[in-house]
């Protein structure tokens, strides 16, 4: 493939395989009026096929030779805006408020969650304030196969976690295709999966503070082989256990990885109760 050299820092492993570009395009269905967003288009080769398929693309791109390479690689075409600069940083809301976006990335290994974590929180942001944020319709990733399967983990599996959750509250998500390492330059030691989020038109579960649901989450997942009474106890600012009104009977006594998603808005709730937070 001709271009820059890859750079691992980046987790630039560069979808090669002309087979394996077309296969994740043609999962996306896309339409002729779709605005997509590519995160990391790198040399381009999604990106190319995106754009015979999408009405306008915006690609992300935090590496600067990628992006003269893009340039010369696209030079003159109308439906294509290229931004230079980290996705983790860039306003999406600010560009694309109250307009649908579908996003597309095969991300780089180094950022996956933090990525993941932006892209539901403008998610969540447009479900509170539809002219706040750009409204994401769904987010197609190409991830590492072991963070694939712990997103689409359930309740009780060793493998469920916080991404689980958030993902569980604010998107329905389906395995769209498993991509062997052969499909990239350089090749990467894992096997790779292309996930599909859907956002909800509003969370799964009513959540009145979001940052306190947050901080539950997380923080009973640091402790996850514990029990929820000591798990709890150990993230700071929350009120004491004895404080919480109407637990079920032994629920404390559950590890974080047996609650639902529901189960968890529902004990933030009771926290937030005794905090007087305000909803939001
Ligand atoms: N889309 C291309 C492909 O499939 O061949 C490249 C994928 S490569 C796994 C990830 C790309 O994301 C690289 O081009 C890398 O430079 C870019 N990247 C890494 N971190 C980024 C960030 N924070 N914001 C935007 N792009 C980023």
């Amino acid at each position: 493939m001709a271009g820059p050299r890859p750079k691992k820092s980046l987790g630039q492993n560069f979808l090669s395989d002309p087979w394996w570009v077309q296969r994740v395009v043609q999962a996306l269905r896309l339409a002729r009026t779709d605005q997509v967003l590519e995160i990391g288009p790198g040399k381009g080769v999604l990106t190319r096929e995106l754009l015979k398929n999408a009405g306008h693309l915006l690609a992300v791109e935090i590496d600067g030779r990628m992006v003269e390479h893009l340039k010369r690689e696209f030079a003159g075409v109308p439906n294509l805006e290229l931004v230079h600069g980290d996705f983790l940083e860039y306003n999406l809301s600010a560009r694309l408020a109250g307009r649908e976006v579908r996003i597309l990335g095969n991300l780089p290994y180094h950022v996956t969650s933090a990525i993941l974590l932006r892209v539901l929180d403008e998610i969540r942001r447009f479900q509170r304030d539809p002219a706040s944020a750009a409204r994401v319709t769904d987010f197609s990733v190409m991830i590492q196969k072991e963070v694939g399967e712990r997103i689409l983990a359930g309740p009780g599996s060793r493998i469920y976690g916080v991404l689980s959750v958030f993902v569980r509250v604010l998107c329905d998500c389906e395995l769209l295709l498993e991509v062997p390492p052969e499909a990239f330059q350089p090749r990467p030691k894992v096997r790779s999966v292309v996930l599909g989020l859907r956002a909800l038109d509003r969370p799964r579960h009513r959540i009145e503070d979001w940052n306190l649901f947050r901080r539950v989450v997380r923080g009973s997942f640091n402790q996850r082989r514990k029990m929820l009474r000591r798990s709890l106890q150990g993230i700071p600012g929350l009120p004491p256990l004895e404080e919480l009104r109407g637990l079920p009977t032994g629920f404390l006594e559950r590890r974080p990885e047996e609650l639902d998603a529901g189960e968890f808005a529902d004990l933030a709730k009771r926290f937030g109760d005794c905090m007087g937070s305000e909803g939001l």
